[in-house]
């Protein structure tokens, strides 16, 4: 039976609810919003499944990507949408046309953020573009493999953590799936993300419209003014209610600080090919320096091909819709963070979410506190965090 002792030791992609034969292992948010599997002890018939498909738990051996491509969809509509190069797009539309279905995250009316599926190409745009919270994946592997089943291609895309379990979860190869992870240097939680969105699209001194007006629109990622400074926008019934550089939005400032990310990200157990997935997409963080020819500022995708089968979708599918050329995966490497699977916990972490858990501090502030530490605050914070680094203790007593 599951039991996760340090939070490191789970990311969360319910693989283990959905393989249990009794279904009795339900996801819980903790204090700091991000979800937990919780067993029903009784209920338990000790079969040992869920340990089985722990993508945390199996450990991979390192895989080598079969070929490292810079690439760039010719079609500007598409890659205005998407939040590198627009790969993902045609590689879907790929697979829909196979008559097949794509697994994708998606925002919900009010936000939320979670795992859907869709077998229609005008379904695909809720897929596109980086959403930066944690995906709740629901039931996605279990509609997954019923698709699988009828013999329907299928592309799964998410995290790579998301990728490994799922193919934990099927316990063996299927012809007909297809696999695409994100390069992800880590999720922030649910919790912190609604609790922004209310105050950013609800702010108690103003009459905006908020959640409960309609559905809301929001790019983490716009490109209006540029790929490089890209920009967070929302909008609420056709108005925009933010519209900020990424660099000035507090949500993006504490996520890329590393300051809300999940636990497990610390320390990520499916990088560098061992969520054995087709292809692997990324933005190309570097092409200015790497290939300027390439670099427009609109976006360039770095895209890892794993397998044969990621080798014959990627050509099928973009083989005359991209610009693209060969890239050695070293030379990219260092410009792009999403590649390291240890990652620093910074100090001001654990008191973050320990005031957030509290539950009585506005979410702006305490944000820019957090951001903005006083120099006394900034000591404290530093021998505490050496402290416990020593006693290998930054996760527990949360
Ligand atoms: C949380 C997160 C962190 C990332 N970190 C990095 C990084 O460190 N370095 C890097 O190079 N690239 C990172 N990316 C990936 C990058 O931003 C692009 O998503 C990727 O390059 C694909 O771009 P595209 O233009 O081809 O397609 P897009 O249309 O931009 O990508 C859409 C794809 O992203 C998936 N997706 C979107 N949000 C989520 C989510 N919350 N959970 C699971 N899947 C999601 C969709 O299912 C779809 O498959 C991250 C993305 C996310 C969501
Ligand atoms: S051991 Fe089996 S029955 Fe028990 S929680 Fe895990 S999958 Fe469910
Ligand atoms: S990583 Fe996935 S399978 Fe493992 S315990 Fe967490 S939710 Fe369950
Ligand atoms: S960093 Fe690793 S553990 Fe975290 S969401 Fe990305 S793939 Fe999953």
């Amino acid at each position: 039976m599951i039991r996760i002792k340090n939070k490191t030791e789970c990311c969360g992609c319910g693989a283990c609810v959905q393989i249990c034969p009794v279904r009795c292992i339900s996801m819980r948010e903790d204090a700091e919003g991000f979800a937990y599997p919780h067993a029903d002890a009784d209920a338990c018939t000790g079969c040992g499944l869920c340990e089985k498909v722990c993508p945390v738990a199996v450990r991979r051996p390192e895989r080598a990507p079969l070929r490292t491509l810079a690439a760039r969809n010719t079609d500007e509509t598409v890659r205005s949408v998407s939040s590198s190069g627009g790969i993902f797009l045609p590689l879907a539309r790929k697979v829909i046309r196979m008559g097949g279905v794509v697994f994708g995250a998606r925002f919900g009316d009010d936000g939320d953020v979670f795992h859907d599926f869709t077998a229609d190409e005008d379904g695909l745009y809720a897929f596109t573009g980086s959403k930066y919270v944690q995906s709740m994946i629901g039931e996605s592997y279990v509609r997954a493999r019923d698709f699988l089943r009828k013999g329907r291609p299928v592309l799964f895309t998410g995290t790579q953590c998301q990728i490994k379990g799922l193919r934990l979860f099927l316990m063996k190869d299927w012809d007909n799936l297809y696999t695409a992870d994100i390069l992800c240097h880590g999720v922030p939680s649910p919790a912190v993300w609604r609790a922004y969105l209310n105050a950013a699209v609800c702010p108690p001194s103003s009459a905006v419209a908020g959640p409960a007006d309609g559905p809301l629109e929001i790019s983490f990622r716009d490109k209006s003014r540029g790929w490089k400074n890209y920009r967070v926008v929302i909008r609420s019934q056709g108005r925009e209610v933010l519209n900020e550089a990424h660099s000035d939005n507090l949500y993006m400032r504490m996520y890329l600080a590393d300051l809300m990310l999940r636990p497990s990200c610390h320390e990520c157990r499916a990088k560098d090919g061992r969520s054995g997935s087709d292809l692997t997409i990324a933005d190309f963080w570097g092409i200015d320096r790497l290939m300027p020819a390439l670099d427009d500022d609109g976006g360039t995708g770095l895209i890892l091909i794993n397998s044969s089968k990621g080798v014959s979708l990627f050509q099928d599918a973009l083989k005359d819709g991209a610009e693209q050329a060969e890239v050695r995966i070293d030379a990219a490497r260092p410009f792009n963070g999403g590649f390291q699977p240890e990652r620093h916990v910074p100090a001001g972490r654990r008191r973050f979410f320990r005031r957030f858990a509290a539950g009585k501090e506005d979410i702006m502030r305490l944000f820019s506190d957090t951001l903005n530490p006083t120099p006394a605050v900034r000591l404290w914070l530093s021998f505490v965090h050496r402290l416990r680094k020593r006693t290998g203790r930054l996760f527990d007593a949360l």
